[in-house]
C-alpha cells in the first residue's frame, strides 16, 4: 500500500516528496533566471562605479529579517540593486583585473544540480554516486598531467588550501624519514625549527602562510632571487642551498610556481626535478594558474617537468573557467595521504577500507566538501577539450598581441614584453615631468576606471613602483576591447593629470 504523503506546513520549502515543492523549485528557479537575464541585458559596464560606502549603504537596508516570510519575488525584487548590479560582473569582456574567470555557463548550471544534490564528499554515504565521479575527474587529470598510476588526487577549495596540503604531506614524509617521527601523533619534532622551505620571491603568499599554519613560522620560507623573466634562479638556488647547508639547516622541499600571479612566469620545472631529486628535497609544484595551459594545444609544452613534481595545486577556478570554489591538489605517491587519514567511527572506520568502501575524508584536510568536479565534468564534456584548449590559445594569443599593441604606445612602460601567460604589467608613463608620482597617477586610473565602470583591471607593485596589469582570462575580450581600454587609459591620465587628483 502507497502511504498518501502528509502534507506539513514547509513543503513548499523541499525538493522532493511533494507537489508543492517541485512546483516551487521550477517557479523559482524561472524567476532567477528571468533575473539574471534581465540584469545582463542591459548591464553595460563591468562595474556599476558606486563608492564601497554607498554599496555597504545599500546592503545595510536589505539586511532585515524580521517578520513573515516574504515571496522568492519579492527577495529578488529587493536584491536586485543592492547585491546583483552592485556586483563586479566577471563575464564583462572589461573585467580583467585579477585571476577571476568569467564561469562557463555549464559550470553556472552545475552549481545549481550541486546545490541541489547537496552531497558531501567526505564519505561515500553520503556521496554514492559523486564519490566516483570526483575520484573519475582525478583520473582524468592524472593522465593530463601525466602522473604515473600510484598517483592520486583530491578536489579542494582552491590553491590556499592545496598549497597547504602540499606543504603538509612534505613536512610529514620528511619528518618521517628523517627521524621516524610522526608529527600527526608526536606534533613537530625537537628540531623543527631547523626546517626549511625553499620558493621564489616571487612565489604566492601560500606558501608562507603555509608554513606559519604548519607550526615552522613564516621564517622556513626561504626566497630565492628571480631572473628577469620572474623565474627562480638557478644560480641563486644553488647558493641558497650550500649557505643552508653551511648553516646547518634542513630543506626539505622546493614549492615552484607555474604561474605566477602577476607575470604568469614558470619557475624551471625540469631543473627544479632534478635538483630535488637529487638533494632529496618534496618537490611541489604550485601550478594553481600555469595548470591552464594543460588544454591548451600550443602552450602546453611549458608544462614540462609538472609531471615530476611530487604534489601539485591546480585550480579550476582560474583558468579552467569554473564557478568559485574548484580547485585539487595531486599526490605523486598516493600513500603519503596516510599523513592526513584519520578514522572517525562514525564517518570512514577502517572496517570500511576492509570492505573496498570509499571514503575520500581521507585524502583532504576538510571534512565536509562540495561535489565541485561536477561542473568541471560538465564544462569539459558540454564545451569539448578540443574549443577549451582554443579558449585558453586565444586568450594567449591576446596577450601576446596586447603586449605588442603596448610596446608601441610611447606613454607606456610596459613590464612584459613577452607575456608567459595571459597577464600583461604595466603603467602610463608621460613624456614629460607632470608634478605628481608615477604611483599616484597609476593607482588614480585605477580606481578612475573602476568608478566610471570603464573597465577592472588592478594594479600591482614592481620592485616597489605601482603598475597596473590586466588579466586577460576572457577568451571573447577583443581587440578592440584593448584599444579602447587603452584610450580611455589615455584619457584618463590626461584628465588626472590636468586637473590634479583631488577628483578621485
Ligand atoms: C590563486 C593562487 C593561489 C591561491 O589559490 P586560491 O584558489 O585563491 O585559494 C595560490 N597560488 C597561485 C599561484 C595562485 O594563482
Amino acid at each position: 500500500m502507497k502511504l498518501k504523503n502528509k502534507k506539513t506546513a514547509f513543503d513548499s520549502f523541499f525538493l522532493h516528496q511533494g507537489e508543492e515543492g517541485l512546483t516551487a523549485f521550477e517557479k523559482g528557479m524561472e524567476q532567477v533566471s528571468n533575473k539574471l537575464k534581465e540584469v545582463y541585458s542591459d548591464t553595460e559596464q563591468p562595474f556599476i562605479g558606486k563608492t564601497p560606502a554607498e554599496i555597504e549603504k545599500e546592503i545595510a537596508g536589505i539586511m532585515n529579517f524580521a517578520g513573515e516570510g516574504r515571496s522568492l519575488q519579492k527577495v529578488l525584487d529587493e536584491i536586485e540593486g543592492p547585491v546583483i548590479r552592485n556586483s563586479l560582473h566577471i563575464s564583462h569582456k572589461k573585467s580583467m583585473a585579477h585571476l577571476h574567470c568569467p564561469p562557463l555557463l555549464p559550470g553556472i548550471i552545475g552549481e545549481c544540480i550541486i546545490g541541489t544534490l547537496n552531497q558531501s564528499m567526505d564519505s561515500w554515504d553520503q556521496s554514492t554516486a559523486a564519490t566516483y565521479v570526483e575520484e573519475g575527474m582525478v583520473e582524468w587529470l592524472k593522465e593530463t598531467v601525466g602522473y604515473p598510476g600510484p598517483s592520486d588526487g583530491v578536489f579542494t577549495s582552491g590553491g590556499t588550501q592545496s598549497n597547504y596540503m602540499g606543504l603538509l604531506l612534505a613536512r610529514d614524509s620528511f619528518c618521517q624519514n628523517q627521524w621516524g617521527h610522526n608529527v600527526q601523533k608526536q606534533g613537530l619534532p625537537p628540531e623543527f625549527h631547523r626546517l626549511r622551505i625553499l620558493c621564489s620571491e616571487d612565489a604566492h603568499f601560500t606558501v608562507k602562510k603555509s608554513a606559519s599554519q604548519l607550526g615552522l613560522g613564516e621564517q622556513a620560507v626561504i626566497t630565492v632571487k628571480t631572473d628577469e623573466y620572474h623565474r627562480m634562479c638557478m644560480e641563486d638556488i644553488q647558493n641558497v642551498l650550500k649557505r643552508l647547508k653551511a648553516d646547518d639547516m634542513l630543506p626539505f622541499a622546493i614549492a615552484a610556481t607555474c604561474g605566477t600571479t602577476d607575470f604568469g612566469s614558470i619557475d624551471p620545472l625540469p631543473e627544479l626535478a632534478s635538483i630535488s631529486e637529487e638533494k632529496g628535497l618534496w618537490f611541489h609544484v604550485d601550478a594553481a594558474f600555469g595548470g591552464g595551459l594543460l588544454l591548451s594545444h600550443s602552450h602546453c609544452d611549458k608544462l614540462k617537468g609538472l609531471e615530476k613534481a611530487d604534489s601539485m595545486t591546480i585550480d579550476f577556478h582560474k583558468l579552467f573557467y569554473q564557478p568559485v570554489s574548484c580547485g585539487a591538489f595531486m599526490v605523486k605517491d598516493r600513500r603519503h595521504f596516510g599523513f592526513l587519514s584519520h578514522h572517525a567511527d562514525y564517518l570512514n572506520p577502517l572496517k570500511d577500507e576492509d570492505d573496498g568502501i570509499v571514503n575520500l575524508v581521507t585524502k583532504s584536510t576538510s571534512t565536509t566538501r562540495r561535489f565541485d568536479s561536477l561542473k568541471l565534468y560538465l564544462s569539459l564534456k558540454t564545451v569539448g577539450i578540443e574549443t577549451f584548449g582554443e579558449m585558453i590559445d586565444r586568450t594567449m594569443e591576446l596577450a601576446r598581441y596586447t603586449a605588442g599593441y603596448l610596446e608601441g604606445l610611447d606613454t607606456i612602460d610596459l613590464k612584459n614584453k613577452h607575456p608567459e601567460i595571459n597577464t600583461i604589467v604595466f603603467r602610463y608613463k608621460p613624456e614629460t615631468e607632470i608634478g605628481i608620482g608615477l604611483d599616484e597617477l597609476n593607482r588614480a586610473i585605477q580606481q578612475s576606471l573602476l568608478h566610471e565602470g570603464k573597465g577592472v583591471i588592478a594594479k600591482t607593485t614592481v620592485d616597489g613602483e605601482t603598475f597596473l596589469k590586466l588579466t586577460l582570462l576572457n577568451p571573447r575580450t577583443s581587440e578592440e576591447d584593448i584599444h579602447e581600454l587603452m584610450d580611455e587609459i589615455k584619457k584618463t591620465a590626461t584628465q588626472l593629470m590636468n586637473g590634479g587628483l583631488a577628483r578621485v
